[in-house]
C-alpha cells in the first residue's frame, strides 16, 4: 500500500501483485465528508480471466486438503478478523459511514461465520443406504462445487463476505469475491488477513472494479466457476440468475426485502419501541431486514407512537467515526435521493410527519417517523433503505397478515405479542424466510437466513450455509457376489 500527497490511499490487489493489466484505478468516497479516502485498482475482463485461472488451479489442491486443515485455518482466519476487529471497523466507517461502534459490532458478527464455519468444517456427514441387492453398498458424500464468485454489497461490507467465504472454504471451495464499488477495503482487509494467517494462493482472491458487469461477464461464461453467490438488490439478482443459466451455475440469492413489523394490542409497548429502534435505525436503515412497515394494532397507536417519537428524537446524528454517533450518512447520493422522495410521496398522499423528515445537507437525513401512511404509497412497495419509519394501523389479525404477505418480498418479518397462540399462528402465515418473535434481531451465524419469493434462493449461516456450496455424489459398490 502507498500513500499519495494528499493522502488518499492506493490500495492493491494481493491476487494480482503486478498491478491490474489496465492499471486503472477508481476512488472510494467517504460519505460522511463526500471526499476521496483511498483509490483501489478498477479491473479489467483480463485481469479477471487470471483470477479465474489461479481460483481453478489452486481448487485443485484445495478440494484434497483435509477438513481438519481447512478448519485449523478459518480458526486462525477468525482469530486475525477479531483482532483486527479496530482497522476493518474503520475501514467499514470511512467506505460506507456506518457509526464506529456499530461497525466493531459488524466486525464481530462477521467473524461469527469464520468461527462457525471452522467448525462446521469437519461436521460434513454423509450417508449410507440400503440396497436391494445382498451384494450393493451404497453410500452418498458431499464434494465442493467447484470455484465459486461471490458478488457483495456495500451495507454490510464484512458480514456479507465472511457469511460467502467462510462455508465455501469449509467446504473444499475456492472463492473470488467482487465486493461493491462504495466498499471495496473492507474486503482487501479480509482477503490480507486470510493469506496472512497462511491461507493458500488463489483460494480466496478480491477482484475490485468500477465496472462489475464487464469482469462479471468472464465468470459468468466461464464454465470452470461452478457457483454464484450474490447478495444484493432483487432487480441485479434476476439480472445474474438469468446470466449463470448459461453455464448451469448453482445459485444463490439473497435480495432484498421489505419487512413488516406487527404490534399486536397485547405487546409490552415500550419493549416493541426499543426493538423497533434497534430493527430500523442501525445502519441507517441501510439493511435488507429493517422494517419497512410498522402496523400497530388502533387501540395502542398513540401510546407506541409516543414511544418511539421520544426515542428517535434522542438519536445522535453525527460522524460516523465518532464513538457517540447512532446516525451516519447514507452511502451516496443516489441512496439519499430515494429517501427523500418516499418521504414526499407518503407527505403528498397524507402522510403526517411525527419526527424529521428533511435531510440535513450532505448525505445526512433526519431520522423520521411517519404516521398516517396508507397503501398506494411508494414507501410500502420499495426498500426505502434510509432511517424512515411509517406507521400503519390495524384492526384485525387476518387484515394485517393479509397487509405483511402483500409484497413481492419475503425476507424478514417481525410481530410482537405476549399470546402464544398468536405468536404462533402468525408466524406460520407469514410468508417470509425470517420471523422474529418478539425479536427485533435475529441474525446470527449459526441460523439459517435467506428469503422467499422475490427475496431470493438459498440460505447463509448453520449447518444451511454449507450445503450450498456442496454437491453430493452416490457411490454404488457392487461386491462380488457371496
Ligand atoms: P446492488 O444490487 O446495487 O449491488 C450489489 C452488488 O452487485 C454490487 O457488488 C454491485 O457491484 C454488483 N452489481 C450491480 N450490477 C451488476 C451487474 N450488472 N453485473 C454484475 N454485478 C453487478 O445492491 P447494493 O446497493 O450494493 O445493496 C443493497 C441491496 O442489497 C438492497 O436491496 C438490500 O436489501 C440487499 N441486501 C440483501 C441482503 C440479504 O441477505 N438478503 C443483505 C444485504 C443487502
Amino acid at each position: 500500500m502507498t500513500t499519495t500527497a494528499d493522502d488518499v490511499k492506493a490500495w492493491t490487489l494481493a491476487s494480482l501483485p503486478a498491478g491490474s493489466a489496465n492499471n486503472q484505478s477508481y476512488q472510494v468516497i467517504n460519505p460522511a465528508t463526500q471526499q476521496a479516502c483511498a483509490s483501489v485498482p478498477d479491473c479489467s475482463a483480463a485481469d479477471a480471466k487470471k483470477l479465474a485461472d489461479a481460483s481453478v488451479t489452486a481448487f485443485d489442491t484445495w478440494k484434497h486438503t483435509s477438513a481438519f486443515h481447512r478448519s485449523q485455518l478459518l480458526r486462525k482466519w477468525f482469530d486475525r478478523i477479531v483482532s483486527g476487529a479496530n482497522e476493518i471497523a474503520q475501514a467499514i466507517s470511512s467506505e460506507m459511514g456506518k457509526p464506529i461502534k456499530e461497525a466493531v459490532g459488524e466486525v464481530m458478527y462477521a467473524a461469527g461465520f469464520a468461527e462457525w464455519y471452522a467448525e462446521e468444517a469437519k461436521r460434513l456427514y454423509g450417508e449410507t443406504f440400503a440396497s436391494q441387492h445382498e451384494n450393493k453398498r451404497l453410500y452418498a458424500t458431499r464434494q465442493p462445487v467447484g470455484p465459486v464468485y461471490a458478488v457483495t454489497p456495500w451495507n454490510f461490507p464484512a458480514a456479507m463476505i465472511t457469511r460467502k467465504v467462510a462455508p465455501a472454504l469449509a467446504a473444499g471451495c475456492t472463492v473470488i469475491v467482487k465486493p461493491a464499488e462504495q466498499s471495496p477495503l473492507t474486503a482487501l482487509l479480509l482477503e490480507q488477513y486470510w493469506r496472512e494467517v497462511g491461507g493458500p494462493e488463489g483460494t480466496f482472491q478480491v477482484i475490485t472494479s468500477n465496472n462489475p458487469a464487464e469482469i462479471s461477464g468472464v465468470f459468468f461464461q466461464d464454465r470452470r466457476i461452478r457457483k454464484l453467490t450474490f447478495t444484493g438488490s432483487t432487480e441485479v439478482g434476476v439480472l445474474l440468475y438469468r446470466q449463470s443459466a448459461e453455464t448451469m451455475k448453482r445459485v444463490s440469492l439473497e435480495l432484498g426485502g421489505h419487512a413488516p413489523f406487527i404490534v399486536f394490542a397485547d405487546a409490552d409497548i415500550e419493549r416493541a419501541a426499543e426493538e423497533i429502534m434497534a430493527c430500523k435505525f442501525r445502519n441507517a436503515g441501510q439493511t435488507c431486514v429493517c422494517t419497512n412497515r410498522i402496523y400497530v394494532h388502533r387501540s395502542i397507536s398513540a401510546r407506541l407512537i409516543d414511544a418511539l417519537a421520544t426515542r428517535i428524537s434522542a438519536l445522535r446524528v453525527g460522524d460516523p467515526a465518532d464513538e457517540g454517533t447512532q446516525i451516519g450518512p447514507l452511502v451516496d447520493e443516489q441512496g439519499l435521493n430515494k429517501v427523500r422522495e418516499h418521504v414526499e410521496d407518503a407527505v403528498g398522499r397524507g402522510a403526517r410527519v411525527v419526527v424529521g423528515g428533511q435531510a440535513l445537507g450532505g448525505l445526512y437525513f433526519q431520522p423520521t417517523l411517519l404516521c398516517d401512511v396508507a397503501p398506494g404509497m411508494r414507501i410500502l412497495e420499495e426498500e426505502t433503505f434510509g432511517p424512515v419509519a411509517p406507521i400503519l394501523e390495524f384492526d384485525t389479525t387476518d387484515e394485517v397478515v393479509a397487509a405483511a404477505n402483500d409484497t413481492p418480498y419475503g425476507l424478514a418479518a417481525y410481530l410482537w405479542t405476549r399470546d402464544l397462540d398468536t405468536a404462533h399462528r402468525v408466524s406460520e402465515r407469514l410468508d417470509y424466510g425470517i420471523v422474529g418473535i418478539n425479536d427485533g434481531a435475529p441474525s446470527t451465524a449459526q441460523a439459517p437466513f435467506g428469503g422467499v419469493k422475490m427475496s431470493g434462493l438459498g440460505r447463509e449461516g448453520g449447518v444451511w450455509g454449507i450445503q450450498e456450496y456442496l454437491d453430493t455424489k452416490f457411490v454404488s459398490v457392487a461386491l462380488a457376489p457371496r
